[in-house]
């Protein structure tokens, strides 16, 4: 199975400004930013550059199909002997785009 791999994007076009990290469309279940908000540190005043990873694995598993493990959207990854395991690397790369 192929698939056409888009060009990588100019460089020009991201150096002046940062998108926002996709996985902040989703609420944070680790430290428990809103939607489109930034996740905090644990005492909930520095606001981090980058999401939690727990934000991360519930962004990639409530938005992508895993290229892994094939499970669907809102499910966890699975391992090859069907239980659940940490979302594949790949997963991330497919809800965030290769950026991340
Ligand atoms: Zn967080
Ligand atoms: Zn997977």
């Amino acid at each position: 199975m192929t698939r056409p791999r888009s060009a990588p994007m100019p460089t020009s076009l991201r150096a002046n400004r940062p998108a926002p990290h996709p996985a902040r469309t989703v609420r944070c279940p680790h430290c428990g930013a809103a939607e489109g908000t930034r996740c905090t540190t644990r005492s909930g005043r520095i606001t981090k550059t980058s999401p939690c990873p727990a934000r991360r694995a519930a962004h990639a598993i409530a938005t992508a199909v895993c290229p892994t493990c094939q499970t669907a959207p809102g499910t966890p990854c699975r391992g090859i002997d069907g239980t659940e395991t940490a979302v594949h690397q790949q997963r991330y790369t497919e809800a965030e785009g290769d950026a991340a």
